[in-house]
């Protein structure tokens, strides 16, 4: 598999481009704020009618449009609303208003590969996809690095779509970790499979039950916190830095002992059998589908296993705990007035 870097884009193709982020959320803030850090002379925010969003990317010194205007204006449409809502938006704001030949980008192939949206025939599609965390798309951007990004081209219409995407990623600093050139069948069902087995389902499951299996144990709340969630990001760091063996070197041999022989004790041949299971209702457009159909119906048991997670006693702990050690609040990722 071949990266890419700076050296292999011409970095300044974006700088004279019209850029329309829409959308300023996780994702829109680090593109936006990236794009303008990196000499991109004319960045726009999209927002609707309304939008708490607005004070927050003035307050940033960026100009905000309304979305159908635009559309009108851009040279590049980067499309950062949640996925859920961009086949409307696309239909009401997008379609009808951009110009012959510009570009329509995406950070994540959901609506594309799904055919929830079937982009008009002159336009370019392309997708720039930080494989990080917005906050951290922004902050690795700040610190002089940047988020390995994904790059493909759907549709390439101009016949320059490929340059100016890879010129985009460079933008948001991707150019200083890695690009990798894909598809968007290929990003959007790694992105769904990661995201649902390993980084967030896979994770947060893990935690949960470790916490609840000490503290159904009768061991303080406290002790079980610590041991099961806040201990993650210590082991995940020596992971990040170094591979696995790394973390293995910095943890007691007792520790590496227990890892190997209880490890697969929890996650097993079976866990893995799952896992292909999950990957196949991706592959299969099953679990799309799933989730547009609670959209439709209000996302009502969505917004209810989201409201049940908030009252879990592990949040609770966390919440006292967290405010006990005031460090780690200072230079949040995550700071929603601003973010
Ligand atoms: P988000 O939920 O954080 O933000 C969406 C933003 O869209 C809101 O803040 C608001 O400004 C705007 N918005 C909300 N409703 C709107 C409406 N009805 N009309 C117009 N604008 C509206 O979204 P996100 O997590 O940044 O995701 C954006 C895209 O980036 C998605 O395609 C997602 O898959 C992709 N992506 C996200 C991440 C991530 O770190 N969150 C990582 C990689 C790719
Ligand atoms: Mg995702
Ligand atoms: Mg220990």
């Amino acid at each position: 598999m071949k990266m890419f870097y700076e050296k292999d884009a011409n970095v300044s193709l974006i700088k004279d481009k019209k850029v329309a982020i829409f959308g300023y959320g996780s994702q829109g803030h680090a593109h936006a704020l990236n794009l303008k850090d990196s000499g991109v002379k004319n960045v726009v925010v999209a927002l609707r009618e309304g939008s708490s969003s607005k004070k927050k990317a003035e307050s940033e010194g960026l100009k905000v449009m309304s979305l159908s205007d635009a559309a009108a204006w851009a040279d590049v449409v980067m499309v950062l609303t949640p996925d859920e809502l961009q086949a409307s938006i696309y239909k009401n704001h997008i379609e009808q208003r951009m110009r012959q030949g510009t570009s329509l980008a995406f950070a994540h192939g959901l609506n594309i590969h799904f055919n929830l949206i079937n982009s008009r025939k002159d336009l370019d599609v392309f997708m720039v996809a930080p494989k990080g965390p917005g906050h951290l798309v922004r902050s690795e951007y700040q610190r002089g690095g940047g988020v390995p990004c994904l790059m493909a081209v759907h549709k390439d219409s101009s016949g320059k779509a490929r340059d100016l995407a890879m010129s985009y990623a460079c933008a948001v600093g991707g150019g200083r970790s890695g690009i990798i050139e894909t598809t968007f069948k290929d990003e959007c069902e790694t992105d769904l499979f990661g995201e649902q087995t390993v980084l967030c389902g896979g994770l947060v499951e893990l935690i949960k039950n470790g916490f609840e299996t000490l503290t159904e144990a009768g061991y303080p709340p406290e002790m079980a916190y610590f041991e099961t969630l806040h201990e993650v990001k210590l082991i995940v760091d020596l992971i990040y830095e170094g591979g696995i063996a790394n973390m293995n070197y910095s943890i007691s041999n007792t520790a590496e002992y227990g890892e190997y022989v209880s490890g697969k004790k929890i996650v097993d041949s079976k866990t893995k059998e799952r896992m292909k299971e999950v990957l196949k209702n991706i592959q299969s457009g099953k679990f799309t589908k799933q989730w547009m159909d609670e959209c439709k119906g209000g996302q009502k048991n969505f917004l209810k296993m989201r409201e049940e997670l908030a009252k879990h006693p592990i949040e609770k702990v966390g919440k006292k705990l967290r405010d006990l050690m005031p460090w780690i609040g200072k230079n949040k990722l995550v700071d929603k007035s601003k973010n």
